[in-house]
This record gives C-alpha cells, sequence and structure tokens, in this order.
C-alpha cells in the first residue's frame, strides 16, 4: 500500500455521522478535502458538512466496497462498525485506523485483557460469561463492583454499580445475562483522559492532561489543563504512546483514566477517534484533535498539540432544552465562551446536542465560564 501522502483535494470517507464525523469534516473542508459519509441514517450531522451522504447500512458489504472505491482513506467516527465492514472496505482504499483496533476496543472484556496482557494498568477486572464466572469474580476481584455488559456501551449505558454479591446477580440477570466485565469500584481522585495521535510514518504526539466531570456516567464537563503533576502528565502520555504504537494506530485515539489517591493512572476505556473531552481542542489549541485526525490518516506531519489558552467544554445535553429553545444569546454575549450545535433536530433527554467552550486565564476561571454560560441558556 501507498504511503504517499493524500493531499487536499482527495476525498475522506467517513463511517458514521454524528457530531464527531461532523466536526472532522469541518476541519478536512477546511483544509480543501472532500468528504463523504456512511451511515444508516439522513439528514445526519456529518452529511450537512459532506459533499457526499450515503444512505446504507454497514452490514451491506456492496454498499461499502462502493463508498471506498470513491475515496482515498476510509476512518470512522465511533468505534461499533463492524470488522467486516472495515475489511470491505479496505479492499478499496486504506481504513486508518486499521480493523484491529476496532476489533480490540469494540469490546470492552478484549480490550482490558489485551491492555493488561500487554502492560498496561487497568482496573483489576473478571471476563464474565457465564454464572460460574460470576461466581468467582465476586471472590476477586469482588465488591464494590461496576459491572459493564461487554459490547456496545457507552455512557455508561448497560452499567450497574454493586455492593454485594446478590446485587450482582440480579444486576446481571436483569441485563439479559450478557458477556461483561465486573470492575472493581475505583475509588479515584478525578477522572482525565489524553488525546493522542500516530501518523503513517509513526509519529506520536499528545495533547496535555485534560480532567473530566462526568454526571449519570455522560461526560459533563473537561478543563486543560488538568490539575495533576508534572511526573501524572508524563506518565499519562507515555501510557498513552504505548497504547498506540501497540495498536499500530493511525489517527486519533483518547485514554481514558483514572487517577487514584496514589496518583496512580488506571486506564479505564479507550476510544480509537477523537473524544467529547478533547472538544476544547477546536478552540483552546493550535491544532483541533479533528485536524490532527486529517492529518494522521492522510500521511501529513503532526500539527502543534499547543494549548493556547486555558478552556473548558461544557456539554450541551437535550435537557437544556427542558423550557424551551435555550437563550442562545445570552450564553453568547458572555466574552471567551463559544458555541458549538451538532444539527439535530430533536432534543432528548441525555442525548448530546452540542457544547460550549470557554477560554480564560486559568483553568477554574474557564470552568467557572463554561458552567455559568450553560446556565443561562436555561430559560425558567
Ligand atoms: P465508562 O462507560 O466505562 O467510561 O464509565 C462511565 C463512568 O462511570 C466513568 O467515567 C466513571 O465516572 C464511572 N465508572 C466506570 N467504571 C468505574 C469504576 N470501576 N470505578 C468507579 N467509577 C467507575
Amino acid at each position: 500500500m501507498s504511503l504517499a501522502p493524500i493531499l487536499p483535494g482527495a476525498t475522506l470517507g467517513v463511517l458514521g455521522s454524528g457530531q464527531l464525523g461532523r466536526m472532522f469534516a469541518m476541519a478536512a473542508r477546511r483544509m480543501g478535502y472532500r468528504v463523504h459519509v456512511l451511515s444508516p441514517d439522513t439528514d445526519t450531522p456529518t452529511g450537512h458538512l459532506a459533499d457526499l451522504e450515503v444512505a446504507a447500512s454497514y452490514d451491506d458489504l456492496d454498499a461499502i466496497g462502493r463508498f471506498a472505491r470513491d475515496v482515498d482513506v476510509v476512518t470512522f467516527e465511533f468505534e461499533n462498525v463492524p470488522a467486516a465492514t472495515a475489511e470491505a472496505a479496505a479492499r478499496f482504499a486504506p481504513v486508518r485506523p486499521n480493523g484491529l483496533v476496532l476489533h480490540v476496543a469494540q469490546q470492552r472484556a478484549r480490550e482490558k485483557t489485551f491492555l493488561a496482557d500487554k502492560g498496561f494498568p487497568v482496573t483489576p477486572f473478571a471476563w464474565i460469561r457465564s454464572e460460574a464466572d460470576l461466581d468467582a469474580a465476586l471472590q476477586a476481584p469482588g465488591v464494590p463492583a461496576v459491572l459493564k455488559t461487554a459490547s456496545f456501551g457507552y455512557d455508561g449505558k448497560g452499567q450497574a454499580k454493586v455492593s454485594s454479591a446478590d446485587e450482582a446477580r440480579v444486576a446481571w440477570t436483569a441485563m439479559g445475562r450478557p458477556e461483561a466485565v465486573l470492575e472493581r469500584f475505583v475509588h479515584f481522585q478525578r477522572e482525565v483522559s489524553v488525546v493522542a495521535a500516530r501518523g503513517v510514518d509513526g509519529w506520536t504526539t499528545s495533547y496535555g492532561v485534560i480532567e473530566n466531570a462526568h454526571t449519570n456516567h455522560i461526560l459533563d464537563v473537561s478543563v486543560m489543563p488538568a490539575a495533576v503533576t508534572p511526573a501524572v502528565e508524563q506518565r499519562a502520555a507515555e501510557i498513552a504512546r504505548g497504547v498506540l504504537e501497540t495498536l499500530d494506530v493511525v489517527g486519533v485515539l483518547c485514554v481514558e483514566f483514572f487517577l487514584t489517591d496514589a496518583d496512580e493512572l488506571l486506564i479505564n476505556e479507550l476510544a480509537p477517534r477523537p473524544h467529547n473531552s478533547g472538544h476544547l481542542t477546536i478552540d483552546a489549541c493550535m491544532t483541533s484533535q479533528f485536524e490532527q485526525q486529517v492529518r494522521a490518516i492522510c500521511g501529513l506531519p503532526p500539527g502543534s498539540v499547543e494549548l493556547l489558552r486555558p478552556a473548558a467544554m461544557a456539554n450541551l445535553l437535550g435537557d437544556v432544552w427542558q423550557h424551551g429553545e435555550p437563550d442562545w444569546a445570552a450564553a453568547c454575549a458572555l466574552p471567551g465562551v463559544h458555541l458549538h450545535l451538532y444539527g439535530k433536530a430533536e432534543p432528548r433527554r441525555g442525548r448530546k446536542m452540542g457544547h460550549l467552550t470557554a477560554l480564560a486565564p486559568s483553568a477554574a476561571e474557564a470552568r467557572e465560564l463554561a458552567l455559568r454560560a450553560r446556565t443561562l441558556l436555561c430559560r425558567t
């Protein structure tokens, strides 16, 4: 396969049509690329920005082949694209990152096993495939724990915190006794993430550590720089680089960590694509995570990851619409606040509709500004 750079004017194909694809398409088009998107839907967040929107099932391998034939490289914006889909696309165009990354990252138990086998620090866990596995896991790693379905869980869906063996059995049965992982409950001081990228010729780069706060298992607010020591910064970057190299990733990958009271980093999960916590890089860094994804998959050099100003990102879920159309003008009136909306028509509860980024002299002030802006949106 040719490793020659894919230059502006070429066509980039993206599988998946949500907000991550939309922001990727914005970065790509700004750089002079054309963008094609494929997903089962039409009138999508990515489709609004793409040159071509193809509606087809990921299982329609003929359609996937036709899609791949018309583009110079294929990437994806969510990791649950079936492996067969990636293989079908790879017959006609390079798929970046490769199918191994998808295979590992789309199944939680497989991902944790892979990382542990390669010596990366992960939360103590057990792979549950039977009642006997669950009984053994209740001895070690034991409770309290979080029971998580192994496949297709995101934003805390398919998860239950369990404090006793009985609770664990009830939760597993209520989930329909799927393949799952039982993970030791971690008393973390904070949750952090690192967005990193790796290019076709092996360069790696990572943004600084981002600090994340979740509400109801969904990311709520991210702040950069995170309040962590230089040693933690360095270790987090080393782990991210190791993961990129071990999985031979070409593209962007986010490592989500728990930081324990002892300043130990434990990997919670991987996202083999730009990540919600990295959205603040659009406004706050020299190069956004989406431009970095374009550069990585096109064989270009990396952009600078320098943070230009401390920043905070506050997610806008459908809940923000509960009292009617949010007061956009009020939030936009605050200096240093940027509004990002994803073009989704229906503001359902818990649905990611957009985000606000606030820039300020310090991370704490940026956080306060982002939260104030979000509060102003809600008319009461
Ligand atoms: P996940 O979908 O695995 O990223 O989990 C969503 C959120 O649930 C995490 O960001 C944490 O806030 C919380 N969580 C998940 N697993 C654990 C754990 N083992 N210990 C403590 N909190 C957890």
